[in-house]
């Protein structure tokens, strides 16, 4: 009843207005309110174009009704009122891009929210790209480094790729982020990926102790935050993807390397849907949008491995999304998961298990990663999956207490041990090298006979040992890249040397030095 009558008061506003200033450049504001504008006499402007309000704030067009234009307030709209001016300014939204935005924290419009001035050099770019063709792109051929085992070694993720991460709140996500860009920091300059990383409805909170943690680390240097947080209007929180995109798609135009991450699109698409209802936009699934589908197809379109005629670049998505109680089923996660090229799903059990990453193997998938993984690398992963697959089909038997043959009993202990192998803590991320090492420990059965409780230690230790007096072993697998005889005779030689010196300071759990 209520909402009728202020639809038909609007109808009148909007005839008289209308009326005057047919046609015209400038129209004037009918309605305003929770970031959308609505304005008549813009008769000519086009959907997303930007227009300008009388007191200098910028706006996009995105509803074009037959008698008014439906606009979303690119900021705040308090000082906006029923009435005022607003022109059409015959451009599309664009946002600065280029290396002048590393080091830097922006908000959705690009602009430097981090208190260190104004951008130096930066080139504008439109946020609205087509993404690239077939024809233009290649297959991934080379790896993108998370610096995690569990990742790098079983779900490996290719530059140029889509992957998702997934999972429930608090499960770990944004610090896969965090490691990733770290990892980046020890490839060589003039092959290492821009890191993008897109807040979306986050804790300002949050994003401030990220940011510090990679600053400290001298990540920073190569990284562009663009923060839209929680309290932000939600046409900052809806764009903030987008400028994100464009920035990245500079360096992969460039012929060089770069990787987004959208922290997260479940918040993005709560944005969407609330300027929608605003505009008045039909409800579809979960009160969604109809195209929300399409808009976050389009955005991770834009990701890409480039052929080499255009220069080769790269920009690899990990887009992230928060379920609720695990439900991978949604609307919105359901969607994201049939356009990326697999997804990581993280689970709160193994979360609290103590299992971090927490990383579900088995739901975890990489469609074409593989490809730029390194041969070493492939072949201990491939025994690292079976492993783990046989123990956690007999984990669940186990429970029950029932006698267990040996051999069971030994996939157990295996299957313990290559678990225990993979956690990680946060902010150490592994070079591949060293991956290899500890994971053909693992699969290969040389700490079989180390104590479950131990093994994090033995790990370190050994890490400790390659990258320190066994350097020779991890460099010729990084040159070599294949595991050929001499390679693994020289692993084993390590493992076994550090295997002595650990076991004289720390003992075994069953006194004898067994493997395979
Ligand atoms: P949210 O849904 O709130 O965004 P999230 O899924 O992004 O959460 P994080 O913020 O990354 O989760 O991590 C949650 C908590 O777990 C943090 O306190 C973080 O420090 C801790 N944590 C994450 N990964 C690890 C890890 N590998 N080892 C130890 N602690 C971790
Ligand atoms: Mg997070």
């Amino acid at each position: 009843m209520s909402q009728n009558l202020l639809v038909e008061e609007l109808q009148k506003k909007i005839e008289g207005y209308g009326a005057e200033i047919k046609k015209e450049k400038v129209g004037h504001i009918v309605s305003v309110g929770d970031g959308i504008v609505r304005a008549v006499g813009l008769a000519d402007v086009m959907v997303s174009e930007m227009v300008q309000f009388a007191n200098g704030k910028f706006g996009v067009a995105l509803n074009l009704e037959e008698d008014s234009v439906g606009i979303m307030v690119l900021g705040y709209d308090h000082d906006l009122h029923e009435g005022d001016e607003v022109k059409s300014t015959g451009k599309l939204l664009q946002v600065p891009v280029g290396k002048a935005l590393l080091g830097r924290v922006v908000n959705a419009l690009g602009e430097p929210i981090d208190g260190k001035g104004a951008l130096k050099g930066a080139e504008m770019r439109f946020i609205e790209q087509e993404a690239r063709g077939v024809i233009e792109r290649q297959s991934v051929n080379e790896p993108l480094y998370t610096g995690l085992k569990a990742i790098d070694a079983m779900i490996p993720v290719g530059r140029g790729q889509r992957e998702l991460i997934i999972g429930d709140r608090q499960t770990g996500k944004t610090a896969i982020v965090a490691d990733t860009i770290l990892r980046q920091l020890t490839i060589p300059v003039e092959n290492r990926p821009y890191c993008i990383y897109v807040a979306v409805g986050q804790k300002q909170s949050r994003v401030a102790r990220l940011v510090h943690e990679l600053e400290k680390r001298g990540a920073m240097e190569y990284t562009i935050v663009v923060n839209a947080t929680a309290s932000d209007p939600a046409a900052l929180l809806f764009l903030a993807p987008y400028a994100g995109v464009t920035m990245g798609e500079y360096f992969r135009d460039k012929g060089e390397d770069a990787v987004i991450f959208y922290d997260d699109l479940t918040k993005h698409a709560w944005a969407y849907r609330q300027i929608s209802a605003l505009l008045r936009r039909p409800p579809g699934r979960e009160a969604y949008p109809g195209d929300i589908f399409y808009l976050h197809s389009r955005l991770l379109e834009r990701s890409s491995k480039l052929s080499e005629e255009l220069g080769g670049g790269s920009l690899t998505a990990f887009p992230i999304v928060e379920t609720q109680a695990g439900d991978i089923s949604g609307y919105i996660p359901t969607n994201i998961i049939s356009i990326t090229d697999g997804q990581i799903y993280l689970e709160p059990n193994l979360f609290n298990k103590g299992v971090r990453p927490a990383i579900n193997v088995g739901l975890s998938v990489s469609r074409v990663g593989s490809a730029a993984q390194i041969k070493a690398m492939k072949k201990v992963a491939g025994t690292l999956r079976l492993d783990l697959a046989q123990f956690r089909e007999l984990e669940a038997f186990a429970q029950f207490g029932s006698e267990l043959d040996k051999k069971t009993q030994e996939k157990l202990n295996r299957g313990q041990r290559v678990t225990e192998v993979l956690k990680q803590v946060q902010y150490d991320p592994m070079g591949a090298e060293e991956q290899v090492l500890v994971i053909y420990a693992a699969t290969k059965g040389y700490i079989d006979d180390i104590e479950v409780k131990k093994v994090g230690l033995f790990e370190k230790g050994l890490r400790e040992y390659a990258t320190g007096q066994a350097r020779k072993v991890l460099d010729a697998i990084a040159t070599k890249k294949v595991l050929d005889e001499e390679i693994e005779k020289d692993i084993i030689d390590t493992i076994e040397a550090y295997k002595k010196l650990f076991i004289k300071e720390h003992g075994s759990s069953t006194g004898t030095t067994t493997k395979n």
